[in-house]
């Protein structure tokens, strides 16, 4: 039998926590210096650990328990990065991804501070935006970008993809544009389960009424997580879904793209 996924309590951040010299720490599944899909140029990538959601295609299940990473304090990351950091200003900058990164909002604030302030990053934040309702607009002072991404836009299937309501992600999105913010919105085609052509549409009229959104890029389904999956003992439900062909690729792009909106 599979094992259960036990939850991480859903709506909530995790409190600052300090190492046993108090310092600022956060448990960090990985990072990866040189992404070139994760905003804008060359970036630094930081996937923290722990995410609400569940996603039926998540390629990283071994992010969703947070206390599954490894404590680094605020400083050792800041460290990783600046070894990097004159390239990075140039080339690309700092993206933090998950797991859902805003679990550890205290944490991971900290550091967008000074790779803003400090090392004079680009600063890209990768979000469902679920737990954005808790934070004061300044905790966006330093983020230049969010990669938004939306699951579903149908509120049933999207609690059936990913186990959370929608909304939240909706509100997000909304505050975002008041804000003035820059987004890119993400979307995982998924065949069977996120290319309705309705649902598209739909989720396409959504995103025109945002301000700030620079692109909508949609991400094709594979099955590079499989195996985590089965190695975590996790139940992988999409084990005969196919990724998209170019072709049904083509038409949700289309879809956006006719819409005014920059899709690829
Ligand atoms: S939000 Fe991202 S990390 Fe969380 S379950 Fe979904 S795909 Fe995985």
């Amino acid at each position: 039998m599979p094992h259960h996924i036990t939850d991480n309590p859903p709506g909530f951040i995790s409190p600052a926590c300090v190492d046993e010299r108090g310092r600022l720490s956060g448990f960090v599944h990985s990072f990866e210096m040189g992404s070139a899909v994760d905003g804008p140029g060359m970036r630094f990538v930081l996937f923290m650990s722990g995410c609400q959601f569940r996603c039926l295609y998540c390629h990283n299940p071994d992010t969703f328990k947070m206390h599954n990473g490894h404590l680094m304090t605020v400083e050792q990351v800041i460290g990783e990065i600046s070894e990097y950091a004159v390239f990075l200003r140039f080339a690309g900058g700092l993206t933090i991804s998950g797991g859902e990164p805003l679990m550890q909002a205290h944490y991971i604030r900290e550091i967008f501070y000074l790779a803003k302030n400090d090392l004079h990053l680009h600063t890209t934040l990768d979000t469902q935006g679920f737990l954005a309702a808790h934070l004061e607009d300044e905790w966006f002072n330093d983020v230049d970008l969010v990669l938004l991404d939306i699951k579903h836009i149908d509120p049933d299937k999207h609690l059936a993809l990913t186990s959370q309501p929608l909304q939240p992600t909706l509100d997000f999105a909304h505050r975002l544009s008041s804000m003035g913010k820059k987004m890119w919105i993400r979307y995982v085609l998924v065949p069977g389960y996120t290319d309705g052509f309705d649902d598209v549409e739909r989720l396409a009229a959504f995103v025109t009424t945002l301000q700030g959104v620079e692109r909508v890029e949609v991400l094709p389904f594979h099955k590079m997580g499989e195996d985590k999956w089965n190695k975590l003992d996790y139940d992988y439900r999409l084990k005969d879904v196919s990724p998209p062909d170019a072709a049904l690729l083509q038409r949700v792009i289309g879809q956006f793209s006719s819409r005014g909106l920059y899709a690829c």
